[in-house]
């Protein structure tokens, strides 16, 4: 059984130690910050950033809530990003971790196509043409570590294991969590491996915290291809 985060963002606190230790493990650069009013910086995910604490505050109920929401890729089941590319040089799945992984390759795909069929809006295209997001630390996994995300995180909100386990914690802290919220709710469990749990309505967090334009995850251009993908075989198997 493949691996799993469950990220509990009620115990999440925004202190950015998960989208710092990404890029330092990935060796990835600084970007210029502004302030926009807002704490979250930078205000988008980008080649270089492939983690993100992204901040909300909402008025709930009559009081002020800040919403926090570490967004990275949830390396879906049944990936669309995967399914639409067709290329196993350019995405592929690691086998141990579960993990979707982007090569140098991507510089060849239609980079608007893979992003658009993506569900929570997460691929990246560089100067170059490639393509960059999470890769789960599959390095770190592969060698018996935690990803950098969540052997640095200091409250639990970041978890990372087995995927049966992972899902029994989520649903042990759902329980426990929805005794003072209960409009508490995991996000699309079913169809990817990294489970997020919110307190309140998902779109006050994040617009693409659940997945968009999509039947169980899998986008509409992803699903057709994929469909279409046993004749285009059957064709080129004639040929
Ligand atoms: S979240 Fe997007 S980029 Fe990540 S595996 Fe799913 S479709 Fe691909
Ligand atoms: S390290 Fe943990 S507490 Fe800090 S921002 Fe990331 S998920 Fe939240």
């Amino acid at each position: 059984m493949s691996k799993s985060f469950f990220i509990d963002t009620t115990l999440c606190t925004a202190c950015r130690g998960c989208q710092v230790a990404c890029k330092a493990w990935h060796d990835l650069p600084a970007e210029q910050t502004e302030n926009r009013g807002t704490y979250q910086n930078p205000a988008d995910l980008s080649f270089d950033t492939y983690k993100l604490v992204r901040m909300r505050e909402e008025v709930i109920g009559g009081q002020l809530k800040w919403l926090f929401f570490p967004d990275q890729c949830r390396h879906c089941i049944e990936a669309p990003c995967l399914e639409t590319a067709g290329d196993p040089a350019a995405i592929y799945y690691d086998e141990p971790s579960g993990a979707v992984i982007y090569t140098a390759a991507t510089k060849g795909l239609n980079a608007v196509e893979i992003i658009e069929s993506c569900p929570y809006n997460i691929p990246r295209k560089g100067s170059d043409g490639a393509l960059a997001k999470c890769d789960m630390c599959y390095d770190r996994v592969g060698a018996g570590m935690p990803p950098a995300c969540v052997k640095t995180c200091p409250t639990g909100a970041m978890n990372f294991g087995e995927r049966a386990e992972m899902l029994d914690l989520a649903q042990k802290r759902m329980a426990m969590v929805k005794r003072t919220h209960p409009e508490a709710m995991l996000l699309d469990p079913d169809d990817i491996r990294v489970i997020y749990m919110v307190a309140y309505d998902p779109g006050l967090y994040h617009e693409n915290a659940v997945a968009s334009n999509t039947a169980y995850g899998i986008s509409r251009q992803a699903a057709l291809k994929r469909m279409l993908r046993p004749l285009k075989n059957l064709v080129s198997h004639l040929a």
